[in-house]
């Protein structure tokens, strides 16, 4: 009945297609360290006349902190897909169900001294991902940027310009859709 398949999209994003039923509530869970960081995401697309499509919102199921050891992403974005789709519908079209996972051991182990700007960052950049449906930035130093690690380097005083600056509507339409 299911199949599984995962394409790994460089560090922070995959697609993980599954087979079942849809939903249509909006029914998002957050954790706790992670709502001030959603809050602020949304409200400043907001702020900034970007408008957020319902359908990938309302397709929101998590956004959590996950404690898998092994991982060597500061976060993921999973969308899963509807398996039955038409062939010709666009990919994400059929997306059913999708969840971001943060790593926040991983990012406490790699900025110590500046864990909750990153984290705020990689909440930031998820959340691109999985609602959105941008994909990275290879063109510039973005928030999108596949290695986002390189950022705080790059720009040790001024992270925090860019992360709001991140949410402007010429940056985000200057990235590609996912799947196009
Ligand atoms: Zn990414």
């Amino acid at each position: 009945m299911k199949s599984l398949l995962k394409i790994f999209i460089p560090l922070f994003m995959t697609l993980l297609f599954k087979g079942c039923g849809s939903d249509n509530q909006v029914n998002l869970k957050i954790d706790l360290e992670l709502e001030t960081h959603v809050k602020s995401f949304i409200s400043t697309l907001k702020d900034n006349g970007v408008s957020i499509p319902f359908k990938n919102y309302r397709e929101m199921r998590s956004v959590e902190i996950s404690d898998t050891e092994d991982s060597h992403d500061y976060g993921i974005c999973i969308i899963e897909l509807n398996e039955n789709r038409f062939a010709d519908t666009v990919l994400l079209e059929s997306a059913i169900n999708r969840r971001v996972l943060i790593f926040k051991e991983k990012i406490i182990a790699d900025f110590p001294h500046n864990y909750e700007q990153m984290l705020k960052l990689v909440v930031y950049h998820e959340l691109i991902h999985c609602i959105l449906e941008k994909e990275h930035d290879h063109s510039t130093d973005g928030i999108m940027a596949t290695n986002v690690s390189d950022l705080l380097y790059l720009y040790p005083f001024t992270l925090d310009n860019l992360i709001e600056s991140s949410l402007t509507p010429d940056y985000l339409k200057s990235l590609n859709m996912i799947g196009h």
